[in-house]
């Protein structure tokens, strides 16, 4: 199995606004965790959201959803990806 370098597990829980999924850790690209601005995908119901300051996550509009595809479309492939992943996971673990 591939070791995770950059997960962080926190103090802090995070909520997804949308499901009430409830996580506890996450990736970032720096060793140190998300910071603010940051991307989540909520691993149960896959909406997208971003890292507030208090580490809590506000879920993305479609309006806002559709400005990042057209200003950072391989950004936003990416993160579609991952959706996409989520998705095939919940619907096989029927999570
Ligand atoms: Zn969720």
């Amino acid at each position: 199995m591939a070791e995770v370098k950059n997960y962080k597990v926190t103090s802090e829980m995070v909520t997804c606004k949308k499901c009430g999924y409830v996580i506890n850790g996450a990736l970032g690209d720096n060793g140190e965790g998300p910071k603010k601005g940051d991307f989540s995908v909520c691993g149960k119901c896959a909406t997208i959201g971003r890292y507030n300051e208090d580490f809590s996550v506000t879920p993305m509009s479609e309006g806002a959803l559709e400005i990042m595809s057209e200003a950072d479309p391989e950004g936003y492939e990416a993160i579609q990806k991952i959706v996409g992943i989520i998705k095939k996971l919940a619907m096989k673990f029927k999570i």
